[in-house]
């Protein structure tokens, strides 16, 4: 979703994002499975919009839609520049006539699942709506209306899939990088930032070796960083609220699932029910709502000859309330009984499952196994998001858990705030990162 932080990029470094990335548009984006048996399409396009909500649902509901989505490609067009795209350095920030304007001009802080319902009265639709939040690990039950934006960037821009896959975007990422002169180590982590006198000296690695650096970057989870590669300070025992987690399946399967899309969505029975168990009780969803890619879709090479590659995501709590780690074979039963009586997927053909679950996306540094980082929550965004500086001279982050939040066009952003934060402030003095 959102090319446009890409984009900016490859402007930035005078360089043609199409000699990198192919990005696909995907039409319909995905197909959506309620429990009700209903299968609806979404689209970027309002006219298969109007189409699919008119026929499937109630023609009384178009000019809503219209009217959602209109309101939010202002609002979208007001909030990143005043909002995201932003360094803050206290909360006075937020305090600015501009800002204070726009937050009673487009109602911000109001209940996104209650604002949706203004303009949408199936309650299918107000779930079609409002989901978008799961993305960054937040309910759209106590989401402000500010997130939106995020219905907007999928609803009306569309959702993107590069050519080759997503790692393609890694790939161009790390060519560029290295066209430029940077040097890349992998497969050894960092142990250590060193800090003498309160200022970056450098890192430690794993390996006993010592890299020096002026200024030191750090992309790992934020609540992590300060933890265990930074000196003790007052932040490092702070009590983070994080995102909620996710189970993860790649199965290889033989043979076709024609009925689905490459994304596909599958709401459970009671998805209010859903949200409250995996945000408010922090239990393992009885009846979990779930997400199916299939890239094979756009991707043909993705999977053998007469197989598929299925990959299922269901979002569970963080670590901080039930685990579900012990839980994933009885999810992934219930997924594909869901499955079997909604496209016809056979048992027998499954001929492999790989998982990964909250302890192992704890295991790559996700603080309690938050799979999209810190919440999003009012205290926990804006102003109020760590910031991307460390309190040590010469110590940045970039990244999911800083400004301005999670996914991938929000951390191209973090990174454009980072360039701007660190030329302000180490200007010429910069010599390496
Ligand atoms: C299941 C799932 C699905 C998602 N789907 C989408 C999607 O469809 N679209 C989208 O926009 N976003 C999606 N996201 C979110 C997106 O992946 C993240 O927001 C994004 O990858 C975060 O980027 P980052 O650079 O902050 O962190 P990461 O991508 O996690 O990169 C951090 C890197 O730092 C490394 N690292 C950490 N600690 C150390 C250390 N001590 N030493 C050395 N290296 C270290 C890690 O190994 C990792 O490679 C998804 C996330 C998940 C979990």
């Amino acid at each position: 979703m959102m090319l446009d932080p890409l984009e900016k990029l490859f402007r930035d470094l005078q360089l043609r994002l199409e000699d990198y990335l192919q990005p696909v548009l995907l039409n319909p984006s995905y197909r959506v499975f309620y429990a009700d048996g209903l299968r609806f399409d979404s689209s970027p396009c309002i006219a298969n919009m109007v189409r699919e909500i008119g026929t499937k649902i109630s023609p009384h509901e178009v000019p809503g839609y219209l009217s959602l989505m209109a309101d939010l490609s202002r609002m979208l067009d007001d909030v990143v520049p005043a909002f995201v795209r932003r360094n803050y350095r206290s909360v006075l920030d937020l305090m600015t006539p501009r800002s204070l304007s726009l937050l009673v001009k487009h109602r911000l802080l109001k209940n996104l699942s209650k604002q949706v319902a203004e303009y949408v009265h199936d309650p299918r639709l107000r779930m079609l709506f409002t989901f978008q939040t799961m993305y960054l690990g937040l309910s759209p039950l106590s989401a402000p209306w500010v997130y939106g934006i995020l219905t907007y960037m999928e609803s009306g821009e569309g959702v993107w899939f590069p050519r080759g896959g997503m790692y393609q975007i890694i790939r161009a990422l790390e060519k560029i990088a290295q066209q430029q002169g940077v040097h890349i180590h992998t497969g050894t982590a960092v142990q250590r930032v060193i800090i003498e006198g309160g200022r970056a000296r450098g890192v430690q690695m794993a390996n006993g070796e010592t890299v020096p650096a002026d200024v030191v970057v750090l992309n790992a989870d934020v609540p992590t960083a300060y933890a265990r590669l930074l000196p003790d300070t007052p932040v490092a025992r702070r009590r983070w609220r994080n995102s909620c987690s996710a189970l993860v399946f790649c199965i290889g399967y033989e043979g076709r699932l024609p009925d689905l899309l490459h994304h596909n969505v599958h709401f459970s029975a009671d998805f209010e029910r859903n949200l409250q168990e995996i945000f408010v009780q922090k239990v393992v969803p009885s009846d979990p709502s779930f997400y199916t890619c299939l890239s094979v879709r756009t991707e043909p090479d993705d999977a053998p000859d007469g197989c598929e590659n299925l990959y299922v995501l269901v979002p569970v709590p963080n670590r901080s309330g039930q685990d579900a780690t012990p839980m994933a074979d009885t999810v992934l039963a219930k997924v594909l009984a869901r499955l079997e009586r909604e496209v016809g997927l056979s048992w027998q053909s499954v001929r492999f499952v790989e998982q990964i679950t909250p302890a192992d996306w704890e295991g790559m540094g996700l603080w309690q196994g938050a799979a999209f980082g810190l919440s999003h929550d009012f205290f926990q965004s804006t102003c109020f998001r760590p910031s991307n500086r460390a309190p040590f001279e010469g110590v940045y982050f970039v990244g999911a858990s800083t400004v301005p939040g999670n996914g991938i066009p929000m951390v191209l952003i973090s990174a454009e705030l980072l360039q701007e934060r660190i030329t302000q402030e180490v200007g010429s003095k910069w010599t390496k990162v």
